[in-house]
């Protein structure tokens, strides 16, 4: 075999697949269609955002790459929802879009046992007898063998992008499609549909009147995405904020029938959670403006994204309708709006480690299972990356918990529920939210970190310092009073902060300020967390009725003939797994778990 692993596709699942692989020391060859192209940020230039800025800490905590990415190149930095409880606070930073490209590509380049190579797959080479992946074909003829194959094609499988009436085959704009194996890969069985994403303006910085318009600056200081920084010290730059109006909504719609959207021409769904501005007046007609942010796509850049104007009308229709609003009255496009619409893979297909059930080491990974979003790419191609090294290893899949991880959640929708439209996470989304709150990622998910291999000793020992040390905070806040109340149930006090304490009890400033704040949020959601963590139990106790690989659904009585045929499909790995799967009548779950029982005590 040339390699123990092969990820297509450096994007920004193909990045974390092939850091996991090679740093845990499997021989790992990215093959990508462009390497000055390796973490591009397609879209918005932005890191983070609800329940997003949990991935990447939960990324980085079990020893992925991107919140490093991000904290060495961010431009801004704002926590979300900060007057809201922690639960629901969340980490987005704006990145410089080119450094961070740069990084990512010299990461990658410095990374032992891992070698990059410039090439298009067009197609896998599969045993069918066997029904094992052994290697990749390129389009110019290279057959690389591998034991593993991890997939993250992202919008460039079959990708074509549309701008009114003119439509090419690329993945972005200016980027040629990966043609050929989409094909490939439905001749191997497998099920792919269309979807379809969408792209705003990027204008010159030169060609806004900023003068009236609302600033929005950053949070000073930037705090850092990974766990392994305590600060950041880097200038911010503001964004701005304008709005649409009623003009540019009929101009919207005086040419809609050259949208390609509504003309038909584009079949694959979109993002109902990112519509595009056609969308927006169509969905929303009574609303008389939409918010639109200008964000820097760069330090040394000079273009500006309009967060919020995605569109795939006619060039000459978005120019007009962008100079009718506020300080656009003069903008100079430098690369229009798009749509595109690519392949993507029926994530039903999958096992919760990421593995097509059909094919044995080919893992799947990013917005080619159908997500939207550079985290949701990210935390699947780390998966996706752990999970072929616990194969080449010989050991079980790790599965993330939906009670543990926004990851978790996500891939266990995907490979349960599948979906039809590009899946985004959002905090709904979770049951458990407390638990999963961006600041204690750290304290949930490093120990597997290290487990799995991607986490040092040291990181261990440091966590457990820190773990240590708020130990030592709540007992020192124990022995303490204030306003008449022992200290520590004084903290539970919403109105009561910490700081404040600091001058009655001044021992606290022994202790960091990162270390002080982090044990108010444990003392302050204690009690929730306690409640949480009964109905956790209660979720895990299904969970933790496993489902044996080679289960015979075909011998249980009493079970639906539909449901049997889902559950075959699905290969659900525990009763609380398939519990969720759409349409699984509850008798069926009962009667499953009764059959399982007695296959596990008759084994
Ligand atoms: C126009 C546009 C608009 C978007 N809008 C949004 C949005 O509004 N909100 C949002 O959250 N996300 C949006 N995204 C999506 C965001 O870019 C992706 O979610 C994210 O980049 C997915 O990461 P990925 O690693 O799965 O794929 P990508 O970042 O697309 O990377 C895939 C990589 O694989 C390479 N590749 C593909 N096929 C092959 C092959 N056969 N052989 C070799 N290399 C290959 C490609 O060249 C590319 O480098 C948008 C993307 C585009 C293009």
């Amino acid at each position: 075999m040339d390699y123990d692993v092969i990820v297509i596709g450096g994007g920004h699942a193909g990045i974390e697949a092939c850091l996991a692989t090679s740093r845990i020391g499997f021989k790992t060859l990215l093959v990508t269609q462009n390497i000055d192209a390796i973490g591009r940020l397609s879209c918005n230039p932005a890191i983070g955002g609800l329940a997003k800025g949990n991935i990447v800490r939960e990324v980085d905590a079990l020893g992925g790459e991107m919140a490093h990415l991000i904290d060495n190149t961010m431009i801004q930095y704002r926590i979300l929802n900060r007057r809201r409880g922690p639960a629901v606070q969340s980490p987005r930073a704006q990145a410089d879009k080119f450094a961070y490209h740069m990084r990512a590509k010299h990461t990658l380049e410095l990374q032992s046992n891992l070698s990059i190579f410039m090439d298009t797959v067009v197609d896998l080479m599969i045993d069918h007898d066997k029904n094992i992946i052994n290697g990749v074909i390129t389009e110019r003829g290279h057959k690389i063998s591998s034991k593993t194959v991890v997939l993250t094609t992202g919008t460039f499988m079959e990708g074509k992008i549309f701008i009114g009436q003119y439509d090419a085959p690329c993945g972005r704009l200016g980027e040629i499609a990966a043609i050929g194996l989409g094909t490939a890969l439905r001749k191997h069985g497998f099920t792919l549909g269309r979807m379809k994403t969408g792209t705003p303006a990027r204008v010159r910085r030169s060609s806004i009147d900023f003068s009236n318009l609302e600033l929005q600056p950053g949070d000073d200081p930037m705090m850092p995405f990974s766990f392994d920084y305590e600060t950041i010290d880097r200038p911010s730059i503001p964004c701005y904020i304008t709005w649409t109006n009623e003009k540019t909504h009929s101009i919207i719609k005086k040419y809609m029938h050259l949208s390609p959207l509504y003309g038909g021409k584009i079949v694959g769904k979109g993002p109902r959670y990112c519509p595009s501005i056609e969308d927006k007046v169509v969905r929303f007609p009574d609303r008389e403006r939409h918010q639109i942010f200008i964000e820097p796509e760069g330090a040394e850049s000079e273009e500006m994204y309009l967060n919020g104007l995605s569109s795939s009308l006619p060039e000459f229709v978005q120019n007009e309708f962008m100079r009718t609003l506020e300080g656009l009255e003069n903008v100079e496009v430098m690369r229009p709006a798009y749509a595109v619409e690519y392949d993507y893979m029926d994530p039903l297909q999958l096992l919760p480690s990421l593995e097509t059930i059909k094919i044995s080491g080919l893992f799947v990974a990013g917005q080619t299972n159908g997500t939207s979003g550079y985290e949701e790419a990210a935390c699947q191609g780390l998966m996706a990356g752990i999970n072929a090294a616990q194969k080449l290893k010989g050991e079980d899949s790790i599965v993330l918990s939906r009670a543990e991880s926004y990851t978790g959640v996500l891939i266990d929708d995907l490979v349960t529920k599948g979906t039809k439209e590009p899946y985004r996470m959002f905090t709904s989304r979770a049951e458990y939210r407390l638990n999963m709150r961006h600041d204690s990622c750290d304290q949930r998910l490093t120990e597997l970190g290290h487990k799995v291999g991607l986490q040092s000793e040291e990181k261990l020992e440091r966590l457990k310092d820190k773990l240590q040390k708020i130990e030592s905070v709540k007992e020192l806040l124990k022995q303490n009073s204030y306003n008449q109340k022992n200290a520590l149930q004084a903290l539970k006090m919403p109105e009561v902060e910490i700081d404040e304490m600091m001058e009655k009890i001044p021992d606290l400033s022994l202790y960091s300020e990162p270390i002080r704040y982090q044990t108010q949020i444990d003392v302050k959601y204690e009690g929730y967390v306690l409640k949480q963590d009964k109905e956790v139990k209660r979720f895990a106790s299904l969970e933790s009725i496993r489902i044996a690989d080679d289960f015979d659904y075909d011998s249980v009585s009493g079970m639906s003939t539909e449901g049997i045929e889902k559950c075959k499909q699905i290969r659900p790995r525990s009763i609380g797994q398939a519990s969720r799967i759409s349409g699984l009548r509850t008798t069926d779950v009962a009667v499953l778990m009764v059959h399982v029982k007695k296959w596990r005590s008759n084994k």
